[in-house]
């Protein structure tokens, strides 16, 4: 089997288009795990969750699939993402709504647990330190954890009872071994590492390596259509910059 592995897509569907495109040309995917955030920030939100749902895929719940319903509040984000987040409101569907209410937090799929935070708080917590990671390894099961919602690729290896961090660089071939992983493949619609280019990771069972893939994608287009639909400049301009 081979896993597309697709975080924080959010709503941006010319990056994601250049996702699947990149990973078909890539001996293709069987099914995708999505780390949740498929709406919020970006100019297309109906369309990504449409797109995502033409493929054999699982989905946890993010942050934003959340506010974006109301089952959340935006209290807690700041002016900007509430900003978009009420205009995201208004473009989905009922059924649109119905698929996010019904994300699930967690889910275990073929020895890997999926969240869109952390396994001890999937939908809030930035797995961004050793201290974090170091926690988080006693709130899952399965050997490796994906995680998105940083929107930083990344690897936490726990060695002994200590974590340590790992580069997840462009282009790394990651084997699977004894140790346990947590791994966040950076994020596909708005990243932030300093590099703009859409960020993507594909699992392949029988290798048991997971890839990491960055991907050019017309980010001027995307910035088009976020303009027309006045959606804030700071996210505009955030994509340019990979920040
Ligand atoms: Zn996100």
């Amino acid at each position: 089997m081979r896993y597309a592995i697709l975080g924080d897509i959010h709503s941006n569907l010319t990056a994601f288009e250049a996702v699947l495109r990149d990973a078909g040309d890539r001996e293709g995917f069987d099914k995708i795990w999505c780390l949740g955030d498929v709406v919020g920030y970006g100019p297309d939100p109906h369309e990504c969750i449409e797109r995502l749902r033409q493929f054999e895929h699982v989905c946890v719940a993010g942050n934003h699939d959340w506010a974006a319903i109301g089952k959340m509040d935006t209290a807690e984000f700041n002016p900007v993402a509430a900003r978009a987040c009420h205009w995201t409101a208004q473009q989905l569907t009922a059924e649109d709504i119905d698929y996010l209410q019904n994300l699930p937090l967690s889910l275990c799929q073929d020895g890997f647990t999926l969240v869109h935070g952390s396994p001890r708080e999937p939908i809030w917590e930035y797995l961004l330190s050793i201290e974090s990671a170091q926690d988080n390894f006693a709130y899952f099961e399965t050997a490796y954890c994906l995680v998105g919602h940083s929107h930083v690729p990344l690897i936490f290896e726990l060695a002994g009872n200590r974590a340590a961090y790992r580069m997840f660089p462009e282009g790394a071939n990651l084997k699977l071994g004894k140790k346990r992983l947590i791994i966040n493949p950076g994020g596909v619609g708005q990243p932030r590492d300093g590099d703009p280019r859409a960020s993507y990771a594909l699992y392949d069972t029988e290798a048991r390596t997971v890839y990491h893939y960055r991907v050019e994608y017309d980010i001027p287009a995307t910035q088009k259509k976020m303009a027309e639909r006045g959606l804030p400049m700071p996210l505009i301009m955030r994509l340019s910059v990979g920040w």
